[in-house]
């Protein structure tokens, strides 16, 4: 653990295994409330002195991790791969990201503007400053260790805010790595500290904590809305990244090559344990054995193992607890009436024996009343579900308190426009299974979530609003 600059020892240590393995990776030493409160205090005192650096010096610190992320750039790769199982190639992709995110906000630092408005008195001026909120605890998921902690320590530590970090103890040793790169890079003490534990003790004392004025979530909606309701009881500005249930809608008129290969990389990546993978595929009845046939041939291809292996598409998934969730929809599918084209169990067998290996899965004749188009599956399955109209898919992809991201394919541009503002999503790509970057506001709506990371929005989050009115004498 690293509090206040310092790397803690505790007499509590947590095995991290490898998914695809079963193997120990490594320990971290697990911290609880006492080390909680302490990280809150250390944080609250280095907040000043963090917050009162002109917005260019902390750039020049986020610059520097930029550089030795870059740097370390295979090692963090492989640290992700071993912790969660996700292929080597995702994993670069990850730390892509989490390069790309500090660099964006060391950039973005410099501009945290203010506005002045017009007054209704001549003998006034009204002037609004935007300051940090102060004292930040930020909680994060196992799918994406390091690039999710990217995302929001990069704004945080931008516009002045000092952070208390608890990664999920299922995958906690990219977050070690990542404070390894901020202790050689020097950040002042108390301005970042990590915190690994049980989760609901950690998670109880930064939420009851008067000093902790924000707190930032990426996980799953149900522990969510507990963060959610224990955050009334200090008014905590909260973020909210929450799980989804993407549709991914192929009109008759798509472009079939673009929408399979979008409709492979977006449901098979991470092994299927993305919050904006595509979970439904809905396909127009007149194009849906043709897209069938094609998504089959494609899925065949996939090849599946230990994520380390360069010639792997698709690694393990992360927890045995993932892993039954998927067997458990498929059962209920097929129990309900879906067929299956390609997979449709685990793999156990030689290589895959100690891992938690599930074949690429693609399901057809899948229907609304089947467990895999409400829960979020999480993992390498793809339902197609047939449509006749426009109007039936909007309001079936509608039909979800999820509202995270969207796909469809068409070429009718008057569709693109249609459809986009129709769908109750935070994010839709059209024509585009990929529209997340570091510059575009990501997050959701309805139970997906609440705030947005990513681009000048994610700053928002972390700053409040001051009103400056000041009188003059004319
Ligand atoms: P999770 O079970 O909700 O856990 C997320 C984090 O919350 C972990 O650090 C976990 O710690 C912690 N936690 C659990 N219970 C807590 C409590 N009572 N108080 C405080 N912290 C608590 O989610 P997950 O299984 O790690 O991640 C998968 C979920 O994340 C999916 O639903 C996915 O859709 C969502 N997700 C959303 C986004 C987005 O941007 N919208 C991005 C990625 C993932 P422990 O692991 O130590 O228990």
């Amino acid at each position: 653990m690293y509090i206040n600059g310092q790397w803690i020892k505790t007499d509590k240590q947590l095995a991290v295994t490898n998914p695809a393995t079963g193997e120990v990776v490594d320990y971290v030493d697990l911290v609880g409330s006492k080390e909680t409160e302490e990280a809150i205090q250390a944080a609250e005192a280095a907040f000043p002195a963090w917050t009162a650096l002109t917005a260019d010096r902390r750039a020049a610190y986020l610059e520097a991790i930029v550089d030795k992320l870059k740097e370390k750039k295979e090692h963090l790769a492989q640290v992700i791969t071993k912790e969660m199982g996700k292929s080597i190639h995702n994993a670069r992709n990850e730390v892509n990201g989490a390069i790309a995110f500090f660099k964006w906000y060391a950039e973005e630092a410099r501009r945290v503007y203010g506005e002045t408005i017009p007054a209704s008195a001549p003998n006034k001026r009204i002037t609004v400053i935007h300051q940090p909120v102060g004292v930040v605890a930020a909680i994060t998921p196992w799918n994406f260790p390091l690039s999710m902690t990217a995302r929001k320590l990069g704004p945080a530590l931008a516009v002045g805010c000092t952070v208390i970090i608890k990664p999920s103890s299922e995958a906690p040793l990219s977050s070690v790595e990542l404070f390894k790169i901020f202790d050689e890079v020097g950040i002042p003490k108390g301005v970042v500290n990590l915190t690994i534990g049980k989760s609901s003790e950690i998670g109880d004392v930064l939420m009851q904590s008067k000093v902790v004025r924000k707190v930032s979530f990426t996980g799953s909606t149900e522990v969510g809305k507990i963060l959610i309701r224990q955050s009334a009881d200090t008014v905590k500005k909260v973020s909210m990244e929450l799980g989804g249930h993407a549709p991914f809608i192929v009109f008759e008129d798509a472009d079939l090559d673009l929408a399979l290969n979008g409709v492979v990389s977006s449901k098979f990546a991470s092994t299927g344990q993305q919050c904006i993978c595509a979970n439904r595929v809905y396909v127009h009845d007149s194009i849906y054995d043709e897209f069938a046939k094609r998504f089959l041939e494609k899925v065949e291809q996939l090849k599946v193992g230990n994520g380390l292996d360069e010639s792997n598409q698709i690694g393990s998934m992360a927890n045995k607890s993932g892993i039954e969730k998927v067997e458990e929809q498929v059962a209920d599918a097929l129990e309900k009436g879906a067929k299956v084209l390609h997979g449709g169990h685990r793999l156990t067998e030689g290589d895959f024996a100690d891992g938690y290996f599930y074949s690429p899965t693609l399901l057809a004749d899948v229907t609304d009343d089947m467990k895999i188009c409400f829960e979020e599956t999480f993992g390498p399955v793809a339902p197609l579900i047939r449509f006749t109209s426009e109007e039936e898919v909007i309001q079936k992809a509608n039909n979800i308190e999820y509202g995270l991201a969207a796909y469809f394919y068409t070429n009718d541009v008057s569709r693109v426009y249609r459809v986009s503002e129709k769908l109750e999503y935070g994010m839709v790509g059209a024509n585009d299974s990929s529209p997340f970057t570091v510059q575009a506001p990501f997050g959701g709506v309805k139970e997906s979530g609440l705030g947005r990371e990513g681009g000048f929005y994610g700053l928002d989050d972390y700053l409040e609003t001051k009103l400056v009115s000041v009188g003059i004498k004319l």
